[in-house]
């Protein structure tokens, strides 16, 4: 028999709801905690840009049991995203588990001596609170710790009128207007912003990069939407994974040619559909090196306002601000309003000890996670959405219900502590030797392997049905109703409640 746990789940988000249904429906109790006032974390409205869309199609962008509706656009807006997961929660029965504007600042192992987690939280009002659970989901995400980047003269330049912002704090359209704005940052966000920017109205536009990248646009070549390249599996074999057998690793040394070939092709093709050798971004790196979760949609229209000189693009950083002017690490002068930093967010667990950390985070920052999902050193607990990809809501969703089982015992294949160990040891040297693009974000993204995860996760939850057909298998990005049929293929359970006995004393005054 599984007893019911006591549940803490942290975040709103995403992985949040998705483990909190996985729970839920699997017969714990379950109480999700949410620092802000509202859910969808990366989606919430107060903390989207403008015109933020999805980078995924809708179809993989959904829950396995609720398509989005059927009159959004294949890549939804921010507020229909919101919209969708608001819908979600309350389908599921998950808004009355919420406790929104309380944010978990610490835990720490039950006094108690129980097996768990005691966390303490804080709400709106400063009031702090500590809760046992039996077990805890962190859903913290990787876009909520914003990077911080400071450069001498911007005390002076904010002085001077200067307004300097991290990306998630521009959600302001009607301020930049007439503005002279810089974008510092080469991700989806900063290109979305730089192109936001110049539809508001803003009377210069800076687009300051490190270095050009490979950005993927919506159709390529105009005409095949790009889900039917890196989304499918006969794409994804062309990456070499990990734990392959000899025979794979022949199998790919005999492709290679081939490989190599269908890389350079697709170079060509982005190079002259994106004009990237008149924007001067071409990028120096092979395509196929770094194709992980960082790899960016081309905003529509951003290639074209930089060919045409509405977006001006400066390739290096900022080296300091000089009254409103932005000097750069190249020596060239820039006139400022706005800065935007688009620079990102810092990976941490914060609330988490130092010592469960020191065995979470490795000195090179990367995550010590077994399928991306739990570490037998950190007992009674596990992460969901930190596999993040292509397709993070169907990721969230596996990972949650890959988690509850393992938190119940009830894998088909439960792993060992050792097995566990083992296996982050093999997964860590590939992607620091093997393939370091897949060491991004601390090595917690699992594309280009959707499949290959979804496999494993599969087969560890003793799934029966695992693929479409032969063709659609090859040939097809993964379809969230087939994970809905995967999903409900492996054995059902239901933990149970227990009822407290009734005490001796208790049973005398009755
Ligand atoms: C602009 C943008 C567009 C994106 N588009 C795509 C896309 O098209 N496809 C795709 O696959 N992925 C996309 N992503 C990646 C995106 O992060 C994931 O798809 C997904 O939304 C992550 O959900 P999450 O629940 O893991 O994290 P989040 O959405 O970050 O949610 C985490 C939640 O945890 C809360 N929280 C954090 N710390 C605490 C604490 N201490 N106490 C209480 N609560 C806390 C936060 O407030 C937040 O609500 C996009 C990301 C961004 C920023």
């Amino acid at each position: 028999m599984v007893m019911q746990k006591n549940v803490c789940v942290i975040g709103a988000g995403i992985a949040g709801l998705a483990a909190a249904k996985a729970f839920a429906s699997h017969g714990h109790r379950v109480t999700i905690i949410e620092r802000s006032g509202d859910l969808g974390g990366v989606w919430e409205p107060a903390r989207s840009y403008p015109e933020v869309q999805t980078q995924s199609p809708k179809e993989l962008y959904r829950f396995t049991d609720q398509p989005m509706p059927a009159n959004y656009p294949e890549w939804p807006k921010g507020p229909q995203v919101h919209a969708y997961l608001t819908d979600y929660a309350r389908r599921h029965g998950l808004l009355p588990l919420m406790q929104f504007n309380t944010t978990v600042t610490g835990m720490a192992r039950r006094a108690d001596g129980k097996p768990g987690w005691t966390l303490t939280t804080s709400d709106s009002t400063g009031a702090t609170r500590e809760t046992d659970y039996d077990f805890v989901s962190v859903c913290t995400g990787q876009f909520n710790e914003r990077k911080e980047l400071h450069h001498y003269g911007e005390d002076g330049f904010k002085a001077a009128g200067g307004v300097i912002l991290h990306s998630a704090e521009h959600t302001d359209p009607s301020r930049v207007k007439g503005k002279k704005v810089v974008v510092l940052g080469g991700s989806k966000s900063a290109t979305d912003i730089a192109v936001h920017l110049v539809k508001a109205g803003a009377s210069a536009v800076t687009f300051v990069y490190r270095e050009p990248v490979w950005r993927i646009p919506y159709f390529v070549g105009g005409l095949i939407n790009f889900k039917r390249i890196l989304y499918i599996r006969a794409q994804e074999e062309m990456f070499p994974g990990w734990g392959l057998s000899a025979l794979s690793r022949l199998k790919h040394a005999i492709a290679k040619p081939f490989v190599w070939a269908h890389w350079r092709g697709l170079e060509s093709l982005l190079k002259i559909q994106l004009k990237l050798d008149k924007c001067d971004m071409v990028p120096e790196t092979r395509f196929e090196d770094g194709v992980n979760c960082s790899v960016p949609i081309a905003t529509p229209g951003f290639f074209p306002m930089v060919a045409d000189g509405r977006i001006k693009a400066i390739r290096g950083t900022f080296d300091c601000y000089n009254g409103k002017t932005i000097v750069m690490a190249g020596g060239q002068r820039v006139d400022a309003d706005i800065a935007i930093l688009a620079i990102g967010f810092k990976l941490d667990v914060p609330f988490l000890p130092q010592a469960f950390r020191d065995k979470l985070i490795q000195p090179d920052g990367q995550y010590r996670l077994y399928r991306v999902i739990a570490n037998p050193d950190l007992p009674e607990m596990g992460f969901v959405g930190f596999n993040s990809s292509f397709c993070s809501v169907l990721t969230a969703e596996m990972a949650a219900n890959w988690l509850v089982r393992y938190a119940d015992g009830k894998l088909a294949k439960q792993p060992t502590a050792y097995e566990m160990q083992n296996n982050m040891d093999m997964m860590l040297r590939f992607k620091r030797t093997e393939r370091p693009a897949a060491g991004v974000y601390g090595g917690l993204c699992v594309a280009p392997y959707h499949f290959k995860h979804f496999d494993e996760l599969l087969d560890d939850m003793g799934a029966t049905v695992t693929r479409r057909g032969a063709l659609a298998e090859k040939f097809s990005p993964p379809d969230a109703d087939a994970y809905a049929r995967f999903l409900a293929s492996a054995p059902g359970y239901r933990a149970e409640a227990v009822v407290a006995p009734v005490s001796t004393m208790e049973a005398v005054v009755a």
